[in-house]
């Protein structure tokens, strides 16, 4: 999941319009215009502050910093590991605005002041938000020294509704589909609660703030129709029946990791063709809905290609097992998924100039090639070899395929769809539960 793109990509029609909108209000007048392009709206406090601990979310903000600037809008208290307060904020004389934040000898350094300790939590008070390098967030804001003392983790410390309200306007353009909006609210909830009770207990937070889980861009990433569709859901979650498979329950009934991408182009895939993991209801499923709502370069996007060295020295940095093929010359297509008029490469086999040759995942190839993936939009696609390039060509869709098709979910909507209709389709089998 760490490494798994999910969702929206940064140069989708819809988020290009906002990124012009925000570039466009920064060279007119500063930041200002940033929230003109959205529904507008009045800033309301963090619901859910005192949720219980097991839907509170722990978003990884920042990973290896050694310095960040934090600001909250009111008064804020310096909390212990253990809860209690270290210090409130009437020491600090600089109190509204931007304090540094560094660590030295696993001692923290905050707005000039040295506290001996090596794990702080910063609590905002109303509205419960905190700037952390420009960007607000709810909840509050634990700073955790890392090992070497010189480098610290940050980790938002919020409740789920409030943290699905930045992921959903992130992953998906807030002027969508009300039923849309809500399939995806349901869609990360899920997720995150997967990724939370599966890898939670081994690190220090749940989910990255990035498409290496999913985007979440804090109060940025909020409007009002945003927060309709949160909730209009809060508490739902998907559940499939895993009976027979390994990891179920007793009741047979389990969460899993309800993965989405931006245009399936007109199939989505099985998980265990591109994670490798089985989950009942992550099975392809044929999508006639994204055509008409992906832009006509993603749905069929142009050939793309990449220096034969480039892309060699990219897979043997990333996998040192190809360091023994030599310069790659040639990427074959082995395994494809095959479905009535559609197919996605699954496995390629890579040759290298000294004749040995190896096998690796096609979306791990993708994403070491472009790991943006906005190039490579998709693995449903044709390889080539043309002359010292490789060349990616005849492709389909935008994203890892698996899931919820979010063009598609657009789609349906706009059909007349519930959320809950399009929830069980691109997740069969699937059952809506209230998680709370
Ligand atoms: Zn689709």
């Amino acid at each position: 999941m760490w490494f798994r793109q999910s969702g929206w990509r940064k140069d989708f029609g819809a988020r290009r319009t906002i990124g012009n909108c925000l570039l466009a209000g920064m060279l007119l007048a500063g930041a200002v215009a940033f929230f003109s392009c959205r529904e507008q709206m009045v800033l309301r406090s963090t619901p859910q502050m005192s949720a219980e601990q097991r839907f509170m979310v722990r978003v990884l903000l920042a990973d290896d910093a050694n310095h960040c600037t934090v600001k909250m809008r009111g008064g804020f208290s310096l909390l212990n590991s253990d809860g209690s307060v270290l210090i409130s904020d009437t020491i600090f004389t600089n109190r509204g605005q931007p304090m540094g934040v560094g660590v030295m000898g696993g001692e923290f350094t905050i707005g000039g002041r040295r506290f001996a300790t090596r794990e702080i939590t910063i609590l905002p008070d109303e509205p419960f938000t905190f700037v952390m390098d420009g960007n607000e967030f709810r909840g509050k804001l634990l700073l955790k020294a890392n090992v070497d003392g010189l480098t610290f983790e940050a980790i938002d410390i919020v409740p789920l509704e409030p943290y699905l309200a930045g992921v959903v306007g992130a992953e998906m353009p807030d002027r969508w589909e009300t039923e849309a909006l809500k399939a995806q609210a349901v869609a990360a909830r899920t997720y995150c609660l997967y990724n939370k009770n599966k890898f939670g207990g081994m690190r220090n937070w749940d989910v990255a703030r990035t498409q290496a889980s999913q985007v979440y861009l804090g109060l940025r990433g909020e409007s009002a129709s945003v927060w309709r569709a949160v909730n209009d859901t809060a508490g739902e979650i998907l559940v499939c029946e895993q009976a027979g498979l390994p990891g179920a329950g007793a009741s047979g009934e389990e969460l899993f990791p309800a993965y989405y991408s931006s245009s399936c182009g007109g199939h989505t895939e099985d998980a265990k063709n591109v994670f490798g993991d089985s989950f009942w209801s992550l099975r392809g499923v044929d999508c006639p809905y994204c055509r008409g709502v992906a832009r006509p370069d993603v749905f069929f996007w142009p050939m793309v290609q990449f220096d034969r060295r480039a892309v060699t020295i990219a897979l043997q940095k990333k996998y040192p097992q190809l360091n023994g093929l030599g310069e790659i010359a040639n990427i074959t297509a082995v395994k494809q998924s095959d479905y009535p008029d559609f197919s996605r490469i699954t496995m390629v086999k890579l040759t290298g100039t000294n004749g040995r040759s190896d096998f690796l995942r096609a979306e791990d190839l993708r994403l070491t090639i472009d790991p943006a993936g906005n190039r490579i939009r998709s693995v449903a696609c044709k390889i080539a070899i043309i002359e010292n390039k490789i060349a990616f060509l005849a492709g389909r869709g935008f994203g890892h395929g698996v899931g919820m098709c979010q063009c598609g979910a657009q789609g349906m909507a706009m059909q007349g769809k519930t959320a809950g209709e399009i929830l069980s389709y691109y997740y069969p089998g699937s059952k809506l539960v209230k998680a709370y």
